[in-house]
């Protein structure tokens, strides 16, 4: 055998030499399938949250975006326009499709009261009013304007941030500006703005 045969190569002869022993070709068939399970979908860009790699993913819904009709996510893959993953996914990535459809996502907000030994859900709404005003009030106790040597500072320390590699560009330049805009400054992010 020839010493520059790869690995990958080898073992596609050996596929296609098996299919031809039994008589029949089954890649065609193959390559219709998958073509099917994504022939009608949306595609969205997005980026994997397990890691700070930030794989760029596609994620592929069925749903013709009628009121009546709920999209569901069919398949996800890697983005082969991506710099970073170059359309491959590690095992974890490639399990995306359970993270997103599994019955266990919490799709609600829970809360439990400071002495409570259970949860409850609470809107939406009610979730933001709660956060404003534990921050307003965190705030209001902690801010320094000057520190022991009289220098402004304008600084919040008893209030911290973190974020997380899901969190794009985007995301962390808002949160950035939310957290100066407050003078906060412990701050941890993967992606260590
Ligand atoms: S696919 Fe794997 S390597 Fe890429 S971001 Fe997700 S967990 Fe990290």
């Amino acid at each position: 055998m020839a010493r520059d045969v790869s690995r990958r190569g080898f073992v596609a002869k050996g596929a296609a030499a098996a299919a031809t022993a039994f008589g029949f070709d089954l890649r065609p068939a193959q390559a219709s399938v998958r073509e099917l399970k994504i022939s009608r979908t949306t595609q969205t860009h997005s980026v994997c949250p397990y890691c700070a790699v930030g794989c760029s993913v596609v994620i592929h819904t069925l749903g013709d975006k009628a009121h009546n009709v709920k999209p569901a996510v069919v398949h996800i893959e890697g983005d082969p326009e991506s710099p970073v993953n170059r359309g491959t996914l590690c095992p974890k990535g490639i399990s995306l499709k359970e993270f997103v459809t599994s019955d266990r996502r919490l799709t609600r907000v829970l809360y439990r009261a400071p002495g409570a030994a259970d949860w409850k859900t609470i809107s939406w709404d009610e979730a933001f009013a709660r956060m404003a005003r534990a921050i307003k009030n965190a705030r209001d106790a902690g801010f320094e304007e000057t520190d022991e040597q009289g220098r402004t500072v304008n600084r919040l320390r008893n209030v911290a941030m973190i974020g997380g590699c899901t969190d794009t560009n985007e995301i962390n330049y808002l949160l950035s500006k939310f957290r100066f805009g407050l003078g906060i400054l412990p701050y941890e992010n993967q992606s260590r703005l």
